[in-house]
């Protein structure tokens, strides 16, 4: 074998995607990729093992490395679950029609920006309760309870 051929087959050796297993035993994620060097945990960077060529696993539904490694940047970036982030927005709305309505009374403005600032308090309560779960415990209604005005 070529010098050209040896180095041919190297790269594809090195071109094969592959299945790995987190080694954490918490984490347990399994995930497919184009093998590389020094390949760790999308999801909490432990080390891996491969287990086997994705063409030859049971089932296609392993998410690849790129799309764990992306769904965990996304979780980073948002402070925000399910609906939180549009009712932020909404709240951002209602101020900036209430004051196209012009005022009707000095303090109506600011008297409208405390009530926003309340219930975006509401909102980030809700994350601070997420990721400080010790100091500040989320104490929820029975499962399923939901509030509702009309
Ligand atoms: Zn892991």
């Amino acid at each position: 074998m070529s010098w050209a051929n040896m180095s041919k087959g190297w790269v594809v050796e090195k071109m094969k995607d592959i299945v790995y297993k987190c080694l954490n035993e918490k984490c347990d994620t399994i995930f497919h990729g184009i093998n590389k060097d020094g390949i760790c945990c999308p999801v909490c960077e432990n080390p891996v093992v491969p287990i086997m060529e994705f063409k030859y696993y049971c089932s296609n539904d392993v998410p690849t490395y790129n799309d764990l490694k992306q769904s965990i940047r996304t979780v980073h970036i948002s402070p925000y679950r399910g609906t939180e982030e549009e009712i932020m927005n909404h709240l951002i709305d209602a101020f900036n029609l209430f004051a196209k309505l012009g005022q009707t009374h000095p303090s109506s403005l600011s008297d409208f920006v405390n009530g926003i600032h309340k219930c975006q308090d509401a909102i980030i309560c809700r994350i601070v309760q997420r990721d400080y779960p010790e100091q500040f415990p989320i104490k929820c209604l029975k499962d399923g309870a939901k509030h509702e005005i009309s």
